[in-house]
């Protein structure tokens, strides 16, 4: 299995993403060159300032994605940004989502596509994970959707009922989510498969 690595000084300048843009930043990520498996950002977009969550969308999808959450915005992935992953089953392997509490990687690990616009139990099963996070790390559905989440710092404790929760969500749905702490991912990077 092809491994992909994310070096500490790139998981560096993706902080910067989310600590110093008043702005989403979206990119793709690709191959250093074709003699690493280092991924760098590509096609890096900032989102408009104008917008209200200054929100930018991607040109192109690749296999690495990467978007930021900035200070402002809520330490989650959204539920479109899981609902994205599914959608482009095939596309999308690895979807990077830099925030306030680290980084969240979505991984497409499903053998088949579960996809539909017309299902209603895919997005009902996110919904309950993202609402699970919540009571794990007491932050109402309101606060996360506000990003009034932005004053709480976890705790070891947290990282660790987050990380049952997201194990719980990969039995139900098979797709692969991890919340890395930015403490270890500064020093170890991030490895993808
Ligand atoms: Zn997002």
């Amino acid at each position: 299995m092809d491994t992909f690595i994310i070096h500490p000084d790139i998981v560096k300048v993706i902080k910067k993403y989310v600590d110093e843009y008043p702005v989403e930043i979206c990119a793709n990520l690709k191959l250093y060159n074709e003699d690493s498996n280092n991924l760098v950002p590509h096609n890096v977009y900032k989102g408009k300032i104008e917008d209200d969550r200054g929100m930018c969308s991607h040109s192109e999808y690749s296999s690495h994605i990467f978007h930021s959450h900035n200070r402002k915005l809520y330490a989650y992935p959204s539920h479109q940004d899981i609902l994205l992953v599914l959608k482009h089953y095939g596309k999308i392997k690895n979807s990077i989502i830099a925030t306030k509490w680290g980084v969240w990687v979505i991984s497409n690990t499903l053998k088949s596509n579960i996809y539909s616009s017309t299902s209603t139990s895919v997005p009902k099963i996110i919904r309950q994970l993202l609402d699970r996070i919540g009571v794990e790390t007491s932050t109402t559905r309101q606060e996360r959707e506000r990003g009034a989440d932005k004053s709480r710092i976890l705790s070891d404790r947290d990282y660790i009922l987050i990380d049952r929760v997201n194990k719980t969500f990969e039995c139900l749905l098979n797709i692969k989510i991890v919340l890395y702490k930015w403490s270890d991912a500064l020093i170890h990077g991030l490895i993808l498969s």
